[in-house]
């Protein structure tokens, strides 16, 4: 059985689906309060929190947990600046019962989503893995710190990790099954979408005197589907006895807010109202991953790395969602 802490969430229901449609059985633990009951179309759900460490090892008693992959996090960075113990009770803390549950019941293998927020703001692109980590908001930082801590227990208890550094998670499962929902929704692909769709009066462009191409945000958008993969190759990686270690997941090559919105226009044949705002507090002006090791190591490659399919699956979800 492989467990999937968050699993009712965007990229964890996605790994969700490839692990089933793979043959294998996963039991996803989630506390719904940002996850959907209805993205967990396969597998045991059990609903509850991460805090709750009778239920968890309850859990771990009742299936035998061969892996475990874990995306249960708040990932608000505004809300982060704010409210910087939520994150850290949460992230960090909640993420310490987790691996000392697996270790009280022999559970050696983690998968754990971590995030390019660890980078800050970045000396050179692409950013590669070991380029220095120097969060800027709680958020990032709450990732940082379980970093440390599996690369720690890793030392002292012999617990087994990757650390999957994403750039930016967009796109939906190619069927259309499940896809992205937040609320609330703050990401810009989903914000666009709804633009185009009619459901908003406009986009936000936060920041038009950036140094880049043209004056807005560079980000790395990477398929949640190729994530998916990246993660089942992870685990595969540790059960083969891989050395525990951090991988980026991203597509090496960014778009500017203003090109997606421009190419969002031709997939959904919509026209889209844009609204020039001040930059976002917080927001590093360019994002872009060195996937390299990931491939090398894990041997692992994108399916749809063009931004034009990430958005063509992107809006098919959106204009069919479930939830
Ligand atoms: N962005 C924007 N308008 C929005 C939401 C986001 O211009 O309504 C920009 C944001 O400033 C960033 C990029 O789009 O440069 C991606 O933002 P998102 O929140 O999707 O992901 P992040 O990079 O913050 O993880």
């Amino acid at each position: 059985m492989i467990l999937i802490v968050g699993g009712a969430g965007y990229i964890g229901s996605h790994i969700n689906q490839m692990l089933c449609e793979n043959g294998y059985q996963t039991v996803v633990f989630d506390n719904l309060v940002y996850g959907h009951r209805e993205a967990v179309m396969n597998g045991i759900l059990e609903e509850a929190d991460l805090s709750d460490t009778g239920r968890l090892d309850v859990i771990f008693k009742k299936y035998k947990i061969d892996a475990v992959f874990h995306f249960a996090a708040y990932a608000y960075v505004g809300e982060s600046v704010d409210n910087p113990g939520k994150y850290y009770n949460n992230n960090v803390t909640n993420t310490l019962h987790l691996l000392d549950t697996m270790l009280s019941h022999g559970v050696k293998d983690i998968v754990f989503s971590s995030t390019c927020a660890t980078y800050g703001v970045p000396d050179k692109i692409p950013i590669t893995e070991e380029m220095v980590q120097r969060p800027i908001n709680p958020y990032g930082a709450s990732k940082l710190m379980v970093e440390r801590i599996l690369s720690d227990y890793h030392q002292a208890y012999g617990l087994n990790y990757c650390c999957l550094r994403y750039f930016n998670a967009a796109g939906a499962d190619p069927e259309g099954k499940i896809g992205e929902s937040h609320i609330p929704e703050t990401h810009l692909i989903p914000l666009v979408l709804a633009a185009a769709a009619g459901d908003r009066e406009n986009i936000q462009v936060f920041g038009t005197d950036y140094q880049t191409k043209d004056g807005s945000c560079i980000r790395d958008y990477i398929h949640v589907t190729d994530l998916a993969d990246a993660h089942i190759k992870a685990m595969n990686y540790l059960k083969k006895g891989g050395e525990s270690t951090c991988f980026n997941l991203g597509n090496a090559s960014g778009t500017s807010v203003l090109e997606i919105i421009e190419a969002a226009k031709k997939i959904t044949g919509r026209n889209i109202t844009v609204e020039y705002c001040e930059r976002r507090p917080g927001d590093p002006p360019i994002l872009v991953g060195d996937a390299e090791k990931a491939k090398r190591v894990l041997g692992w490659k994108q399916q749809y790395g063009d931004i034009q399919i990430i958005l063509r699956h992107a809006w098919n979800w959106y204009c069919n969602r479930r939830y």
